[in-house]
């Protein structure tokens, strides 16, 4: 990074969102598709509405069959290029649009991409015996509909591509409005890439300007066999809703447990790494700490001690008024939700607000609360993490699970009892469990494992990979068919 020209980036992000943001409309082709001649970059794969692109994404599945694995493969290899390569301008692309999260990591995960599961993962699977052969093949639905959210916008929408052509599929993205030039940006600069290996267009688009109109005409488009959400509980619901077959990545709130026997430096560490990543606009992000009082005062020093800083009661009480506004519903019941000025804020802008200090590069801030505190209900997305002193470890997991809200999404211990480590993730039952590490191991990044920007935790496919968007069918054939008679 230390290399990097910062105004040079800074003019690449201008000119690009300039360009997505500000061009002249670009002329029709007729089917709704905009040019994508030379003369007018930028709109490669991207239409006007979802009945557009749902149109073109079908022919380009047509053209993919024909492609056979060999074309699927260039396509995953296009885009993990592509983003390892651009990793540096379009993590500053992204981050300007969306103005959340932190640079260093915007470019990480996008350097991440080529380590998302290919075609490598469709393996058919085989039987022979005296009665013939049998193969179970693996096989696309065809259209996928994939929403995706504001927190990770082109790395979402790259592993999705990723996953689902290497599966035989072709998509149409809603992207969240927040993030969706940045999103058609990497939608035009894939298209231009696979159109000129392959000859294929569209297999890749994109809604211009999305709306909950247009995910709606996603939904009920009969070119879109299968939906694929990933974002919190309102478009998790709707989709489930919509009457078409729905992979829900759907909201988390992760808690930590950090148990008698923890290796309290390290744990505090893993825990500030986690939640600190990208400002905690991670899904899996450690959100809430529940510590037995024996390690208690030691984990809070061992907070302070990796870069923490500890806010003091009224610093939070200051922070919460500002984190967290009230609306009343039909019933006059007042409910909570996230003030999203402050979502992915870093740590030294929150500080300020609530007349705290944290110097540049503070990956954590946090502070005591009890279990019912607004920052440990709710899915916050800042790095501010409330630590709940709890009497023992039977008290820190049934805390820890009221506070997961039963989303069954992530969850994490700190102990050296694997006693401890068994009965919390029996009763977490979480998509995602991760002992002794940060979340992120949990994803590959510093722990076994491939990852994924798509957690599919409330409809219970887990991690997605390419087998997650596949049909799966039966061919038979009887016969006297055994060599070996
Ligand atoms: P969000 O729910 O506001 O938006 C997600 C997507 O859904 C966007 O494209 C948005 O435009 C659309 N949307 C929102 N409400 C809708 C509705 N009622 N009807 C139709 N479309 C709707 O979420 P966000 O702020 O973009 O992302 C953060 C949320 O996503 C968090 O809850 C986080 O936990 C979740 N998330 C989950 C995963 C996972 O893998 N499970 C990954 C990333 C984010």
């Amino acid at each position: 990074m230390s290399q990097i020209n910062e105004n040079v980036i800074r003019d690449v992000v201008n000119d690009v969102l300039g360009q997505l943001g500000d061009a002249p409309a670009a002329k029709s082709d007729g089917c709704g598709c905009k040019s994508s001649s030379p003369r007018n970059p930028g709109k490669r794969g991207v239409f006007a509405t979802a009945g557009q692109a749902a149109q073109a994404a079908a022919g380009a599945f047509e053209q993919l069959k024909q492609a056979g694995f060999a074309g699927r493969e260039k396509v995953v290899q296009i885009v993990k290029t592509l983003c390892a390569d651009n990793a540096v301008a379009w993590g500053h692309i992204e981050l300007e649009e969306t103005k959340i999260g932190l640079i260093d990591h915007k470019i990480a995960k996008l350097t991440g991409i080529p380590g998302i599961p290919g075609t490598e993962w469709i393996t058919p699977v085989g039987m022979s015996g005296d009665n013939g052969i049998t193969m179970e093949e693996f096989t696309p639905f065809g259209v996928i509909g994939a929403i995706t959210p504001v927190t990770h916008s082109i790395p979402t929408i790259a592993a999705n591509v990723i996953n689902m052509v290497a599966a035989g599929n072709t998509i149409v993205f809603n992207a969240h409005p927040g993030g969706a030039r940045c999103a058609a940006m990497a939608v035009d600069a894939f298209n231009e890439a696979i159109e000129s290996e392959l000859g294929i267009a569209n297999i890749v688009t994109i809604v211009e300007q999305p709306t909950l109109e247009s995910f709606n005409d996603i939904c009920a488009d009969e070119n879109i066999a299968l939906l694929c959400v990933t974002g919190g509980p309102g478009v998790v619901a709707a989709a489930m809703q919509s009457g078409k077959r729905a992979i829900c990545a759907g909201p988390g709130n992760p808690p930590v447990v950090i148990a008698e026997s923890a290796r309290l430096d390290k744990a505090a560490a893993d825990v500030l790494f986690g939640g600190g990543f990208d400002a905690n606009l991670l899904c899996i992000g450690e959100k809430q700490v529940f510590v037995v009082d024996k390690v208690y005062r030691e984990f809070m020093a061992a907070l302070e001690a990796a870069g923490g800083v500890k806010l003091n009661p009224q610093q939070l009480k200051r922070l919460t008024s500002d984190a967290f506004t009230f609306t009343k519903d039909a019933g006059g019941c007042s409910h909570p939700a996230v003030n999203r000025e402050l979502v992915g804020a870093d740590c030294v802008t929150l500080a300020k607000r609530c007349g705290a200090k944290a110097p540049e590069g503070t990956e954590m801030l946090f502070a005591e609360t009890d279990e019912d505190h607004l920052f440990v209900i709710e899915e916050q997305m800042m790095p501010v993490l409330p630590i709940v002193r709890v009497k023992d470890f039977d008290e820190a997991v049934a805390k820890a699970k009221v506070s997961e809200h039963g989303y069954k999404h992530s969850s994490m211990i700190h102990t050296l009892n694997v006693e401890e480590m068994t009965a919390m993730a029996q009763a977490m039952d979480s998509t995602l469990f991760v002992k002794n590490g940060s979340c992120l191991t949990g994803l590959g990044s510093g722990g076994e494992g491939y990852g994924s920007f798509s957690v599919a935790t409330t409809t219970g496919e887990g991690i997605t990979t390419p087998m997650t968007f596949t049909r799966k069918r039966r061919c038979v054939m009887v016969d006297n068919l055994n060599i070996f008679g």
